[in-house]
């Protein structure tokens, strides 16, 4: 049996802020399907990770074929400095960040089963630009097959048979670690190259080499619109 490394109480102010905490602002026609409650129903079998969720973001396992055979649902809002893995490489950390998160299982029509994962978090990571941190709004919305072994991850093509799409996958586990999900996710979630939109201010030897080196530069253009 798999151990079970957190104790069973969280405390109740941190599930009744789980429970109440307000929607993300959500992108228009994002999230056009309601994930499931997370589930405090301790009677039913496998209720017991989703019961002791709250206010516990490390060593929380479940069973990829449980979590998508029953369709349960895990939400938390977890500092954004327990991810160690994204966060180990990046600027210090806005105080108080949180990265709210939920992980569902479903199984489709078909008996092929899924894991949907969405994240919103704002890492503190290095424009590569001006070299300034600044703290980059990352969402993610994935939706990931789960497969039952790696030979079956191997076997089958990795497009949806009827959009043709690449469809990410993974292989089902007893014991999948959901937070460790969350945090791949976020991490493949970051830009290969972070960089504000607008550097609020740039030295001066970069300015003239962005002007020089990139004459397709819309703030060029506008220039010489200006100039006209
Ligand atoms: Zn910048």
């Amino acid at each position: 049996m798999a151990k079970k490394q957190h104790d069973t109480q969280g405390t109740p102010s941190q599930q009744a802020a789980a429970a109440s905490k307000p929607e993300a602002p959500q992108p228009p026609g994002q999230h056009e399907q309601t994930l499931p409650e997370v589930e405090h129903d301790k009677s039913l079998a496998g209720g017991r990770q989703a019961h002791q969720l709250a206010g516990h973001a490390e060593g929380l396992f479940v069973d990829t074929a449980e979590l998508a055979r029953q369709g349960r649902a895990f939400e938390d809002l977890t500092p954004i400095t327990q991810f160690a893995r994204l966060v180990g490489d990046l600027p210090t950390q806005l105080p108080g960040s949180k990265v709210q998160w939920s992980v569902a299982g479903k199984t489709d029509m078909q008996g092929r089963q899924w894991v949907h994962v969405v994240a919103n978090a704002q890492p503190v990571i290095e424009c590569q630009r001006c070299m300034q941190p600044f703290a980059l709004q990352v969402d993610v919305d994935n939706l990931l097959q789960v497969m039952k072994s790696e030979a079956e991850l191997e076997a089958q093509e990795a497009h949806d048979e009827s959009t043709g799409e690449v469809v990410e996958r993974i292989v089902g586990t007893r014991r999948l670690d959901v937070l460790g999900l969350v945090e791949d996710e976020i991490i493949l979630g970051l830009p290969y190259v972070p960089k504000h939109e607008i550097c609020p201010s740039l030295p001066a030897p970069l300015h003239e080499a962005d002007d020089d080196d990139t004459p397709s530069s819309p703030f060029a253009a506008l220039g010489k619109l200006k100039n006209h």
